[in-house]
C-alpha cells in the first residue's frame, strides 16, 4: 500500500545534504574524504555571540517567544536593515524563522495557489524549485550561463512574466554562481517589476556581506516596488551560525501578517536562546566579523589559481558568496575510466569515488553542465582537494 502523498512524491531530497551525507558515510567507513558540499562557514561562532547565548540560558529565556520573534530582535533587525541596506521596516513587518529556509517557505506558502508560477533564474539555489513544488506552484526557469555572468536581464524577466506569475525568487549574491546584481541591474529589474503589481519579488540576501567587490544593494530600496518585495536574510552565513537556525523575512504589512499566521501553525517562534544571541550579533559592527570574509577571499583566489590547472574545467571568478561553479560540459556524454558521465551529478559522484572529494552536481541547481563546490573550508583542505581532482582528471582517458 502506498501511503505517501502526491506532494511528497513530487519532491526530491536536497542534493546538498545527499552529497554531504554520502561524504560523511564514506568518512565513517574510513575513507579520507574532503567534503566541499555544504555551504557553511567553517569558523566557530564569535565569542560575543556565544556569551549572549549562555546569558540567555542563565536568564531563563526558556519559554515560547512571540511567533514572529522577540520584539527586541525584530527591532535589531530593523536597525540592521536601515544601517546596512538603507531600508525602512517596522518590527511588525519582520518574521524571525527557523533559518532563512523557513522564511522563504513562509512567503511561498502565503502567496501560492495551485499552478501559480514562480520565476527562478537558473542557476538557482537547490531548495527553491522544491519549495515551489511543495506549495503546489510551478517554477518557470530563466536559463542563464557564464556568458551573462549567470544573471537574467530585465528583458528576459519581462518575457517570463504571465498573468499567473506570483513571484520571482533569486539570491543575490547568488548561491551557486557567485554573481551578484549591481545597483544598475537591480534598477532595471525593478522597473519591469513595477509594471506588474501582481508579482512579488522574494529577494534572498543571505550572502550580502560576502561580496568581494562592493557593498550590497537590496532591490527593496527602489521605492516603486517597495510594496512588492520580501527581503530574506539570516544569521547562517555572515555569523557562521548555520546550526543555530535563525533567519528572517522583512515584508510589506499584508505579507508579514500572512507569514506570522503560517509560522504560528507550523513551528511557532524560533529558538529563544539563538534569538537572544542574534540580537547581540546584529547589534555588533559588521566590521568585527570581516575577518571571515577576508579569509574567504584569500581562499577564493587560491582555488582560482589551482583550478586553472585542471583539464576540462571552464572557470569563472566568483565575485561573492563562497562557491565555485565551473562549467564541466567537456566531460558530459564522455566515458571516464569506463564510467559514462551523463550529467554533472554523475561527474560529482565520479569525483567522490575516484578522488574522494565531495562536491554537488549542478543538476539540482538548474545548470546540469556545472559543478558546485564550496570553498568555505581550510586552505589545507582546498589545496589537497584541488590536487586530487587535478591528478585524477589530468591523467585519465576521456572517450
Ligand atoms: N538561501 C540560500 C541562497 C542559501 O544558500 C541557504 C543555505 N545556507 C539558505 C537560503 C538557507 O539558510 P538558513 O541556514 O538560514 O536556512
Ligand atoms: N545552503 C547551504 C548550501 O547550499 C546549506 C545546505 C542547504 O541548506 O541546502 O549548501
Amino acid at each position: 500500500m502506498d501511503l505517501l502523498s502526491d506532494r511528497l512524491k513530487r519532491l526530491s531530497f536536497s542534493q546538498t545534504f545527499v552529497m554531504s551525507n554520502k561524504a560523511r558515510e564514506m568518512k565513517a567507513e574510513g575513507f579520507d574524504v574532503i567534503s566541499l558540499t555544504l555551504g557553511e562557514p567553517d569558523f566557530d561562532v564569535p565569542e560575543s555571540i556565544k556569551k549572549a547565548a549562555f546569558k540567555a540560558i542563565e536568564e531563563n529565556f526558556s519559554h515560547y517567544s512571540p511567533v514572529p520573534g522577540f520584539l527586541e530582535l525584530r527591532e535589531a533587525i530593523c536597525l540592521k536593515l536601515k544601517r546596512d541596506n538603507n531600508l525602512d521596516f517596522k518590527p511588525t513587518q519582520i518574521c524571525v524563522s527557523n533559518g532563512a529556509k523557513q522564511s522563504i517557505i513562509n512567503v511561498l506558502a502565503a502567496l501560492l495557489n495551485e499552478g501559480d508560477e514562480v520565476i527562478l533564474p537558473a542557476p538557482y539555489w537547490v531548495s527553491y524549485d522544491e519549495m515551489v513544488k511543495m506549495m503546489d506552484g510551478k517554477s518557470v526557469f530563466i536559463k542563464t550561463d557564464y556568458t551573462t555572468d549567470f544573471k537574467m536581464t530585465a528583458e528576459q524577466l519581462e518575457n517570463a512574466i504571465t498573468p499567473k506569475t506570483k513571484a520571482i525568487l533569486y539570491s543575490s549574491p547568488c548561491n551557486p554562481s557567485g554573481s551578484y546584481y549591481t545597483y544598475e541591474e537591480l534598477k532595471s529589474l525593478a522597473k519591469v517589476i513595477a509594471k506588474y503589481p501582481h508579482v512579488t519579488v522574494i529577494s534572498d540576501e543571505i550572502y550580502e556581506f560576502i561580496n568581494y567587490e562592493t557593498k550590497h544593494t537590496s532591490i527593496a530600496q527602489f521605492p516603486e516596488i517597495k510594496e512588492q518585495v520580501a527581503v530574506i536574510n539570516g544569521m547562517s552565513k555572515a555569523y557562521a551560525m548555520t546550526g543555530w537556525r535563525i533567519g528572517y523575512s522583512a515584508c510589506p504589512d499584508w505579507l508579514a501578517k500572512a507569514c506570522e499566521k503560517i509560522q504560528g501553525q507550523m513551528t511557532s517562534g524560533a529558538n529563544t536562546i539563538a534569538q537572544q544571541a542574534a540580537i547581540t550579533a546584529l547589534q555588533t559592527n559588521p566590521a568585527e566579523f570581516h575577518f571571515m570574509i577576508e579569509a574567504f577571499q584569500k581562499r577564493r583566489d587560491l582555488v582560482f589559481d589551482l583550478l586553472k590547472k585542471i583539464k576540462g574545467f571552464k572557470i569563472f571568478l566568483p565575485k561573492s558568496a563562497f562557491y565555485f561553479f565551473p562549467d564541466i560540459s567537456y566531460y558530459i556524454g564522455k566515458t571516464l575510466d569506463g564510467i559514462k558521465i551523463n550529467n554533472s551529478d554523475d561527474f560529482a559522484m565520479f569525483l567522490l569515488e575516484k578522488a574522494n572529494v565531495a562536491t554537488v552536481g549542478g543538476v539540482s541547481f538548474g545548470s546540469p553542465e556545472c559543478l558546485r563546490f564550496s570553498y568555505a573550508t581550510s586552505e589545507k583542505n582546498l589545496i589537497e582537494a584541488m590536487k586530487r581532482i587535478r591528478e585524477l582528471l589530468n591523467n585519465i582517458e576521456v572517450n
